[in-house]
């Protein structure tokens, strides 16, 4: 019998939160996935249900380093996201965005591959435009302690622009905005997943500053439809294109709901802002409706509510492990 041909996909950072999302849906659809990843932020746990599947393989690699594979399609997502992991090793964190787009982008013009970039609102620094247009430009501190991200994803774009131009490959650049969802680290520092894990526990629930800052929260399902939307666009279509969710809290609001949706008894302490912490972010998606037809649909106490819930497995199995142990040491 013949066999069915199907498109072999690269996803780089697999393994995290997002990438890990991608590859469920790209094995659904019927793809034959390719993860890579180094597991510095990520975790086999998180894909750990796919192994064994006859269109899913794992390939452990730093993609700062060259890459040797066939595959007709590349999502380039290796890197870490959180400013707590990226600040941790911030010289490996602008080698990854850079010298990994170098590699991904040589793998896709050996290969004449389609490939898509997870760029970030981090783009637009701490914006004194509001909501953000892709045509901003950005204010970014190029020599602060958020520069390797934002810069390093910044001259990503570039390089994506570059071999478009120059060599004609077919690029796809997202800039995405705050997401949140089931399989977030749950100490990666990220407002939700604190909020979250501090609430679970009653722990003091630690907002930065005077919390009147915002942000713009994104379910993981509604991130990854327009993920996908926009690999299937035209080759005309580069972006870069907003994708997020475009409802605005402040992060004070952000900490009452998780109070609410816990019932925790957590109290609200505030602790120092960070450097260069951005004072407002949105997007505007108005290119994401009319280019890809998209728009986020999950409310954000219904996203919170699913996020909640895989929390509290989580540290109900971290529990469970904890009580296996000290029975065996007795
Ligand atoms: P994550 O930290 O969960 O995932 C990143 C993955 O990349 C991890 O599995 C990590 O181990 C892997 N990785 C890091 N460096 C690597 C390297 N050198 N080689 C191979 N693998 C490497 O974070 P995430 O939230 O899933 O983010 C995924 C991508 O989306 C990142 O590129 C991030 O910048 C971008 N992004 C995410 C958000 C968000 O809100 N989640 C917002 C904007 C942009
Ligand atoms: N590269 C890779 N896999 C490939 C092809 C290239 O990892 O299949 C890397 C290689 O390390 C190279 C980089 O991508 O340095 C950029 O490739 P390109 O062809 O653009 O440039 P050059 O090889 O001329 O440096
Ligand atoms: N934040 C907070 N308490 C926390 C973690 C984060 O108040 O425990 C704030 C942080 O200062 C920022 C916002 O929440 O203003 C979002 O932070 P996150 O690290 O999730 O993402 P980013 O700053 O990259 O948008």
């Amino acid at each position: 019998m013949k066999e069915i041909a199907h498109d072999r996909v690269l996803v780089t950072g697999g393994a995290g939160f997002l990438g890990s999302h991608l590859c469920d849906r790209l094995i659904a659809e019927g793809c034959d996935v390719v993860c890579v990843d180094n597991y510095f932020t990520g975790t086999k746990r998180n894909i750990e249900h796919l192994f064994g599947h006859p269109r899913f393989e794992l390939l452990r690699h730093d993609v700062t380093f060259p890459l040797y594979v066939e595959v007709d399609q590349i999502y380039n997502l290796a890197c870490p996201a959180s400013p707590v992991h990226y600040q941790h090793d911030p010289v490996q964190t602008t080698k990854t965005s850079v010298h990994g787009a170098i590699n991904m982008l040589g793998l896709a013009k050996r290969v004449k591959a389609r490939i898509f970039q997870a760029s970030t609102s981090e783009v637009y620094g701490d914006p004194e435009v509001h909501p953000q247009p892709e045509s901003y430009w950005g204010r970014v501190n190029p020599i602060g302690v958020r520069s390797c991200y934002d810069e390093g994803k910044r001259c990503a774009e570039t390089l994506f622009f570059d071999y478009h131009r120059q060599h004609k490959l077919r690029i796809k650049v997202a800039r995405i905005f705050n997401t949140y969802g089931p399989r977030m680290h749950p100490r990666d520092g990220r407002v939700v997943s604190n909020f979250i894990v501090q609430a679970l526990q009653n722990q003091p629930i630690t907002l930065y500053g005077d919390g009147l800052q915002t942000r713009s929260f994104c379910y993981v399902d509604d991130l990854i439809e327009g993920i996908v939307r926009l690999m299937k666009t035209g080759d005309a279509f580069t972006g870069p294109v907003n994708l997020g969710n475009a409802t605005e809290f402040t992060v004070a609001e952000l900490a009452r709901l998780v109070l609410e949706l816990t019932n925790s008894r957590s109290k609200i302490i505030h602790e120092r802002l960070p450097a260069d912490d951005p004072r407002q972010r949105k997007p505007d998606l108005t290119l994401a409706q009319s280019a890809l037809d998209w728009s986020p649909k999950t409310p954000l106490v219904e996203g919170l509510t699913r996020t909640i819930a895989y929390f509290e497995s989580q540290l109900s199995k971290a529990v469970e492990y904890r009580e296996t142990l000290l029975a065996a040491a007795l």
